[in-house]
């Protein structure tokens, strides 16, 4: 059965904006929102498009979670705490199967977080979701990537890698066990670092989430803290998943190139390591991959010597982007 506009909105966009601090939501030209005192704002959006950041063949509720997470992935990057989003959505079709599967996945996530959906827009057009997501954070102090200093420990939350590799045994179709499962569930369900990301907040340094691949990204963070990084290969977090898998050196590729990741890299003084790691969330594991050094650019060392990746990252426009 298809739907109307309307009806779209009324039956999955319109009762999701359930937050004190709305004061209009949705259904009227736009929303309302308090703002609150010693707080900053702070703003993101990340739009996610079939057949670039997901192939077809995933499961609706799997586009509607990752359309939220990758915003709440840049929010736990500031070190802010999520709070109302709007969606833009763009369909071929009003499949109300579809529509279902996908507000139920977006929609699970925002209640995980707290996060009220207070607007949007929804057009036909190629399937296309974009998400803006607001939050806040104290006025004293928000990360940045460009806080790294020389003698910063680099630091990874989760394992880069795993979700490339997902995406991989996705598309080629791998048969299911339980590793290619839980491959295939770190591409469809990443998990926000939100609480980290707070954690952090007075801690690190410097902090981005990784998105395009870790190297690329670290290439980023060097860049605006206007320092270089020295990546110790032999330091990067086991995959038990990816090393049943695939060899030694496509786990690297991945881990190094693959993106996806939707996990934090930041940096810190050496003597905040200890209170970090003793508050930490033993579900998220917190690996030192390297340091921070003078002059600019990322030398990656495996062994001893220097090691020459052989793939760098995702761009849109310098890479084949398609899934
Ligand atoms: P307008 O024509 O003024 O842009 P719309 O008819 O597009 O209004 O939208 C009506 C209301 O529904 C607005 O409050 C809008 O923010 C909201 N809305 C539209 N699409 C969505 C959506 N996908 N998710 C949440 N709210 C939506
Ligand atoms: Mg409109």
């Amino acid at each position: 059965m298809s739907l109307g506009e309307f009806d779209i909105i009324a039956r999955y966009f319109a009762s999701h904006d359930h937050r004190a601090d709305v004061l209009l939501g949705v259904g009227d030209d736009a929303a309302v929102l308090e703002t609150r005192e010693g707080l900053r704002l702070v703003v993101a959006t990340d739009t996610i498009v079939e057949g670039v950041h997901f192939p077809r063949s995933i499961d609706a509720s799997a586009v509607g979670y990752r359309a939220l997470a990758v915003n709440l992935s840049d929010i736990a990057a500031m070190g802010a705490e999520p709070s109302w989003m709007t969606l833009s959505l763009s369909l071929p079709e009003a499949a109300e199967p579809w529509i279902a599967g996908f507000a139920a996945g977006l929609l699970e996530l925002a209640e995980q977080h707290d996060v009220a959906l207070v607007g949007g827009d929804t057009v036909r057009g190629p399937l296309v979701v974009t998400v803006q997501l607001a939050g806040w954070v104290e006025e004293d102090r928000w990360l940045t990537r460009a806080g790294a200093r020389p003698g910063d420990l680099l630091m990874v939350s989760g394992i880069p890698g795993e979700a490339a590799a997902g995406l991989h045994v996705i598309q080629q179709h791998m048969p299911l066990t339980e590793t290619t499962a839980q491959l295939q569930w770190r591409f469809l369900r990443p998990r926000p670092r939100i609480a980290l990301g707070r954690q952090l907040r007075t801690v690190a340094s410097a902090a981005m989430d990784i998105s395009d691949g870790l190297l690329i990204d670290l290439q980023k963070l060097c860049a605006a803290s206007h320092c270089g990084a020295l990546l110790n290969i032999d330091a990067l977090p086991p995959s038990l998943a990816m090393r049943e898998l695939f060899d030694e050196e496509t786990a690297i590729d991945y881990a190094l190139a693959g993106g996806d990741d939707y996990e934090l890299l930041f940096t810190l003084p050496p003597d905040e390591l200890p209170d970090l790691l003793a508050q930490r969330d033993p579900a998220v594991p917190l690996t030192s991959i390297g340091v921070i050094v003078a002059g600019g650019g990322v030398q990656c060392e495996r062994r001893g010597a220097p090691f020459m990746p052989r793939r760098s990252g995702y761009d849109h426009f310098v890479v084949d982007g398609s899934v």
